[in-house]
């Protein structure tokens, strides 16, 4: 027996791979409708026979050869509507057309096959009959599941209908109030061929669906012939829209286009048929053959689309409309389910033959389904790669996951809890040394805030002996203004400065306590000391050293001779002066000066105040002061000198309070 056909052509389990792969053949179900009454009373034989689901054995009348076709199904007479929806798998192509592709269902044969009783049922039995819900065919069947599948979708989804019929090699538009006039073909690159001003309803509920395909139905052009009482005279495609935008976000676009998204349609061709048997006159002779040429056209496009090298030619769509309708469906980038129908009767053999093998060369032809780019579709899409590319990572991290657990990297228990136990032990230090150096912090600032509090008592005590400092200066300096300060007097230290520079050497330029700079201290009664510098003999006859200094202060009443009464030697300051007056005087009784000098057995100085309490300065003095020479005439100093500081005590300075 020689067998025709797809091997594995079932179109449920062929959609299963998806549209995804690179080339899709055309899936082919046949059904071949149970014999007529008109044929059972005739006593026609029947031709066919189905072995199996997918193959049909072809046994010519007059003996011969039988000959078999296999399809992705083959449906007898027995079966139900229901089965032949299910065993069409349009679900899968519903879910393609939400998910963005172009689908079409199109029913072919020869006419009065069963093609509209296969897509929408046996013909209405009145006006407003509805078909019995048993009766229903696939595309009824279809509204239901994808109203149904839309209400469970959870994301927004909107759907148009158009609805045409190509009457005489003319495109009317079946949704159109009144009389509709023929509608041209245009083709773009983006849309391909679309039919210009064809009207698209928005619909949301599948009774509106119904009535949209009822009033279709309604204005399909049909007639009675002797093969068919309710002949089709025109092919009609009803299509369905679906978006997945509201119609708020779709963008503004010509009303009279059809939506972007996925589409699913059906098509139910009219039949080829032969005229004579048909018995078709005049207008309907003119149908028959308009109807045939179209056909004719799109057997061609097939026959051509199926020859691997003139694929990639020239094929001819243009030739009739339906071929330019039908274009993406076939040779495109749609998914296309065809239902050939066939009658079992011999008598219809020439015609069942012909489907057959045009059936079975469609099934050969590929597409390449390609879903739109629509905003939607290309989110969708981006999601799925980053889904996989997500699942990828995933499948790679987990491994890794795997090694960083400690059960499944092999530690021990012990290893595990010495682990713990050690950062535990650092946790715990880190955290003693963080209190620690808080606490240090802490002293440090209140340390900080003490001696900032003494530097501010510190400055003030300064200010306050600068102010008393420059009301002394102010009462022994005859000038209006105010001599320079030693640093020395600014500091809380001895007034030592009240010595006069006796000495032009550096060393006696020099404060002996602070070091600093004597030259630029200004004495206030420095005139004083200019005359007792140089010269051995003064005016008077009276010998230099005789004279007591002027700042001298009144005779110590417990002085045994008052010092003014004294010899100027008594009353000398400085080693210079000294060796100048040891030249010609005694001679000096200290051996160096100031530091280690061996003062004379003398009385230590003179207290400045009258209560004879020890000067808080006198120690320090006493570098300069305890000395003595000799008078005049006398081997042995009589009695110790009194420092010449003793009168220049400055007020205030007394009794320091530091
Ligand atoms: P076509 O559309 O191919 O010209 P129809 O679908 O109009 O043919 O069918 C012609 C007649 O056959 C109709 O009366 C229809 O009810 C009947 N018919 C077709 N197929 C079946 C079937 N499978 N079971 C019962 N009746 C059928
Ligand atoms: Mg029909």
């Amino acid at each position: 027996m020689d067998e025709r056909g797809s091997p594995d052509g079932d179109p449920a389990r062929g959609l299963e791979h998806g549209p995804e792969a690179p080339e899709t053949p055309i899936q082919v179900v046949l059904r071949v409708r149970p014999m007529n009454t008109a044929e059972l009373r005739r006593g026609e034989q029947s031709a066919l026979h189905c072995s199996g689901t997918r193959t049909v054995q072809v046994s010519p009348p007059g003996g011969g050869p039988d000959v078999a076709f296999r399809f992705g199904a083959v449906l007898d007479g027995a079966r139900t509507q229901e089965d032949v929806f299910r065993a069409c798998g349009v679900r899968r192509l519903g879910e393609l057309a939400l998910r963005g592709f172009s689908c079409t269902v199109f029913a072919f044969g020869q006419t009065g096959s069963g093609k509209t009783y296969t897509l929408t049922g046996p013909p209405p039995q009145g006006e407003g009959v509805p078909v019995p819900p048993s009766l229903a065919g696939i595309m009824q069947r279809t509204f239901t599941w994808l109203l149904d599948r839309v209400q469970h979708l959870g994301a927004p989804v909107t759907l148009h209908a158009s609805y045409l019929e190509i009457y005489n090699e003319q495109v009317r538009d079946l949704l159109s109030p009144g009389s509709s006039q023929p509608l041209p073909v245009r083709w773009n690159k983006t849309r391909g061929f679309y039919v210009e001003q064809l009207r698209v309803v928005e619909f949301g509920s599948l009774g509106a669906l119904m009535e949209l395909l009822q009033l279709g139905l309604s204005r399909r052009r049909s007639s009675a012939h002797t093969l068919n009482q309710a002949s089709s005279r025109s092919h009609a495609l009803l299509t369905l829209y679906i978006s997945h935008q509201t119609s708020q976000q779709m963008p503004h676009v010509d009303p009279r286009e059809a939506p972007i998204g996925g589409k699913l349609c059906f098509v139910d061709l009219a039949g080829s048929e032969k005229v004579a048997a048909t018995g078709s006159r005049g207008e309907l002779m003119l149908e028959a053959n308009s109807i045939n040429r179209s056909l004719l056209a799109l057997g061609h496009c097939i026959s051509l689309l199926l020859d691997p090298q003139r694929k990639q030619s020239h094929i001819p769509f243009r030739d009739s409309k339906l071929t330019k309708l039908l274009a993406d469906s076939l040779g495109g980038h749609g998914v296309t389910l065809m239902v050939a129908c066939v009658s079992p009767s011999a008598q219809c053999l020439p015609e069942t033959l012909s489907t057959l093998r045009y059936a079975s060369r469609a099934q050969r032809v590929t597409t390449r389904p390609q879903a739109p780019k629509s905003p939607v579709a290309k989110q969708s899409q981006h999601l799925e790669t980053e889904m996989l590319q997500l699942q990828e990572e995933n499948h790679r991290l987990q491994p890794q996951l795997s090694q960083m657990d400690p059960k499944a990297s092999g530690l021990s228990g012990a290893r595990m809890t010495w682990a713990q136990q050690n950062l535990y032990g650092m946790l715990q230090e880190f955290m003693l040394e963080n209190e620690r150096l808080r606490k240090e912090k802490s002293q440090l600032q209140n340390s900080r805030d003490l001696a900032r509090d003494e530097q501010r008592i510190l400055a003030q005590q300064v200010q306050e002996l600068e102010r008393r400092l420059r009301s002394a200066c102010s009462l022994h300096q005859p000038g209006p203004g105010l001599a320079p300060l030693c640093p020395c007097v600014v500091v809380p230290a001895p007034s030592c400065h009240a010595l006069p520079p006796l000495c032009p050497c550096p060393c006696c330029q020099l404060c002996p306590l602070c070091r600093a700079p004597l030259a630029r201290w200004a004495c206030p009664q420095r005139e004083l000391h200019l005359p007792q510098v140089f010269g051995s003999k003064v005016p008077g006859g009276m010998p230099l050293s005789a004279r007591p200094p002027p700042w001298v202060p009144p005779c110590n009443p417990v002085s045994a001779k008052c010092p003014r009464e004294r010899s100027h030697r008594d009353w000398t300051q400085t080693q210079v002066l000294a060796e100048m007056l040891a030249e010609e005087e005694v001679g000096l009784q200290f051996q160096t000066w100031p530091g280690d000098w061996k003062p004379s057995e003398t009385k230590s100085a003179a207290p400045c105040d009258a209560a004879g309490a020890s000067h808080p300065r006198a120690r320090t003095h006493g570098a300069l002061a305890e000395f003595s020479l000799p008078a005049e005439g006398q081997a042995e100093p009589q009695e110790t000198t009194v420092g010449p500081w003793a009168g220049l005590c400055i007020p205030g300075l007394q009794s320091p309070q530091l």
